[in-house]
């Protein structure tokens, strides 16, 4: 079942969850000073921006910059306790949805990682549809997008459309169904493509690796992380033990984000370096999101959000750069006639 909500009740439908105890409510905000678009917690309902997708990724919330996974006194370790409040994530797009599943695989394999799983456990996920592509940078049509949220809103004109996709989204629309209606209306697949947004238009990158035209790319990189840190999928990090210089035997291990762009990432004991030159280090990133993780799981890392496109501060556009691969012909000799 779908439900309705009118325009003319929106801003009482986000004013009555603001003023819910217990809860936050974290939306898309402008910024006033550079007019930067970030989730943050929502004071008022005049400062929601659902005009364009925000600037910066929302994993921070879940997968956070910098965190306490536990301090050690000589040989006692203490486990921080966490009890994250519940949050409401309003006006998550349908890229942004992909990248957190994304994340829920990558923090679930092989062993659960409760640090992360205690904030998505407090999260309830509502997306907010986008029917053509926000700029040339986005290419969320290429990399087969599922359906990934607790409810989805679909802007209608004068109403949103309302769509169920969670045990959870059911439960926080029942509370609040007086704001809500009913409906039959459905959107068929067709009319839910993002338009204009297929622009990648290679689907098995693999046979790119060794082509020259990286160089393109490689040679404008400057090596500054800012596509892994805007990128709402990478999901890398490094452990530190920050020891109390005092008492070497005190201290706290701490998860900090890392990026695959740096040179020291791949390093290991013995000063060895895995990707030591740039090349392969650009090429890596492009290659987990659109490669490595898609032959693991069966769907690509990258939600085609752009953010590491319209952010790199050289503007490196790598969809471009692999549109114009072109693989050798084989040099296959006619027969004699
Ligand atoms: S943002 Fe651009 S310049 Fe910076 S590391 Fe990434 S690709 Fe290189
Ligand atoms: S690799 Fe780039 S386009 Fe893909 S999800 Fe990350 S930031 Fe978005």
């Amino acid at each position: 079942m779908n439900y309705v909500l009118k325009k003319e009740v929106f801003s009482k439908f986000v004013n009555s969850v603001l003023k819910e105890k217990g809860i936050d409510f974290i939306a898309p905000v402008k910024s006033e000073q550079n007019d930067i678009i970030k989730f943050q917690k929502l004071i008022s309902f005049s400062d929601l921006c659902l005009d364009k997708n925000a600037y910066y990724p929302l994993k921070e919330w879940f997968f956070k910059k910098n965190e306490v996974l536990f301090e050690f006194k000589g040989d006692k370790i203490t486990i921080p306790e966490k009890k994250p409040k519940p949050k409401i994530f309003f006006g998550v797009r349908r890229c942004d949805l992909n990248s957190i599943n994304r994340q829920d695989v990558a923090f679930s394999e092989g062993c659960w990682d409760p640090y992360y799983f205690l904030e998505r456990e407090a999260s309830t996920l509502i997306g907010y549809h986008c029917f053509e592509k926000e700029d040339n940078y986005c290419f969320c049509g290429s990399v087969g997008l599922e359906d990934h949220y607790d409810l989805m809103f679909y802007d209608r004109g004068d109403y949103f459309l309302v769509e169920i996709g969670s045990k959870k989204g059911a439960w926080f629309l029942k509370q609040r169904i007086r704001f809500f209606k009913k409906t039959t209306e459905r959107l068929s697949a067709r009319k839910k493509v993002i338009k204009n947004a297929n622009r990648l238009q290679k689907k098995n990158i693999a046979p790119f690796y060794d082509h020259k035209n990286w160089k393109k790319g490689v040679d404008l990189c400057l090596g500054c992380t800012s596509c892994n840190t805007l990128c709402p999928s990478c999901y890398c990090f490094e452990f530190k033990d920050k020891v109390n210089i005092s008492n070497l035997k005190n201290g706290k291990r701490i998860r900090e984000w890392s990026a695959c762009q740096l040179k020291d990432f791949s390093e290991v004991a013995g000063n060895h370096i895995f990707r030591s030159d740039r090349e392969h280090r650009f090429k890596h990133r492009i290659y987990h999101q659109l490669q490595y993780f898609n032959e693991k799981h069966g769907k690509h890392l990258c939600s085609g959000c752009g953010r590491c496109i319209r952010g790199c501060p050289t503007r490196i556009d790598f969809v471009g750069i692999l549109n114009n691969m072109k693989t050798k012909k084989p040099n296959v000799k006619k027969p004699k006639k």
